[in-house]
């Protein structure tokens, strides 16, 4: 995940928390308006009200929604992360380095590559010579949530 993702998943999350504790309703009895046993106020327990009562009933499924919504992207993302595979000197077996940092062979999803590819990474026998088997990070899935959550200009 970018850090563009992880700022935009983190703001929802803090605008959830900050928000009025739920669970928000609607009243039974037919009056409009969205409200909560927590009580906003001292002398109100108003959330919100709206013109329509779809978009009330909108308002006050909107903390559940939200956080439903951003534990699963979360949990998707948890599972596409990167397999960093750094590059070994095949005359010693050594890593090699440019300065103090590890030089990157390529970055593979550890989700989506086959396991038979990460075993010969995990094995040293993987050559990064690029086959249809390397998913590489980010995959398919992460570039899905990683464009929803960050649209280009026009979208
Ligand atoms: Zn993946």
């Amino acid at each position: 995940m970018t850090d563009k993702t992880r700022e935009v998943l983190d703001g929802i999350k803090d605008r959830l928390t900050k928000a009025t504790p739920g669970p928000w309703f609607l009243d039974a009895g037919g009056d409009s308006g969205v409200y909560t046993e927590a009580r906003p106020s001292n002398t109100s327990s108003d959330v919100a009200s709206a013109f329509r009562r779809e978009d009330e009933a909108f308002i006050a499924a909107a903390p559940v929604d939200v956080a439903r919504l951003t534990r699963a992207v979360e949990a998707v993302l948890g599972l596409h992360t990167p397999v960093v595979v750094y590059e070994l000197d095949d005359k010693n077996g050594t890593w090699i380095y440019d300065g103090d940092e590890r030089r990157v062979l390529t970055t593979l999803c550890g989700e989506c590559t086959p396991e038979f590819v990460l075993g010969e990474i995990e094995d040293g026998d993987y050559d990064g010579s690029g086959s249809d088997a390397d998913i590489h990070y980010p995959c398919p899935t992460v570039a899905a949530i990683e464009d929803a959550l960050n649209p280009k200009e026009g979208q």
